[in-house]
């Protein structure tokens, strides 16, 4: 994709879709940190199934200590991996009452210190939680930006490190989330859509997919 195709690129999934959401439901920092810790190899229905009864009884890292693995367990039964997801998460409470007084930290040095978070986590809840223009390169952010030419990279942090230099500013808060929502639903991993696709003319992919 070339420099000047990457302003229309963006403009035209922005005008599709403004202000981009995150799929999880989430009140609070805390709240969205827990649901993207349970939400790796999951959907985010899943998550969100599980999450409707969690939180109601317990939203706050001292909450989930109060509960327990065990109890948490209880909870988060149907989503993947839960086990070692409630290990985790234990534990990163444990860490937030200790170090950080019951809050979310907003550094990302201090969020990757917590259990079971590593940087795309990190980077979600810096910008959703906090509004800072990070780019959490998820499978399918690192499908799109290879399969378009937007961000070509051999590894998640390439691809993470290229959007930063290649976005323009006014489209590095929402990138993220555009591009997780187009691949999820349009340039999808088996077969893209090309032939609805609406920032067609600027992907590099050939050949693009017919219409059936
Ligand atoms: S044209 Fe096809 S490959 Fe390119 S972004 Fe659209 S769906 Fe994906």
């Amino acid at each position: 994709m070339k420099k000047k195709e990457i302003e229309p690129f963006f403009a035209t999934l922005q005008a599709a879709n403004p202000e981009p959401e995150t799929e999880l439901e989430y009140t609070t920092p805390f709240e969205l940190l827990a649901a993207v810790l349970l939400s790796a190899q999951a959907t985010d229905v899943g998550v969100n199934k599980a999450t409707r009864k969690l939180f109601p009884v317990a939203n706050t890292p001292q909450a989930i200590l109060d509960l327990g693995i065990e109890g948490l367990e209880g909870y988060i039964k149907t989503i993947g991996l839960y086990r070692s997801k409630a290990k985790h998460l234990v534990e990163a409470c444990r860490m937030l009452v200790d170090k950080h007084g019951g809050e979310v930290p907003r550094t990302r040095a201090e969020l990757e210190a917590l259990p079971g978070v590593g940087r795309k986590t990190a980077n979600v809840v810096l910008n959703v939680a906090f509004g800072e223009p990070t780019m959490a390169v998820d499978t399918h952010i690192f499908r799109v930006g290879n399969r378009t030419g937007l961000a070509p990279g051999k590894t998640p942090l390439e691809v993470e490190q290229k959007l930063m230099k290649r976005v323009p500013p006014e489209f590095r808060l929402h990138a993220h989330h555009w591009l997780i929502l187009h691949g999820r639903y349009v340039c999808v991993a088996r077969k893209p859509m090309c032939w609805k696709c609406a920032v067609a003319p600027y992907c590099d992919y050939k050949p693009k997919t017919p219409a059936p």
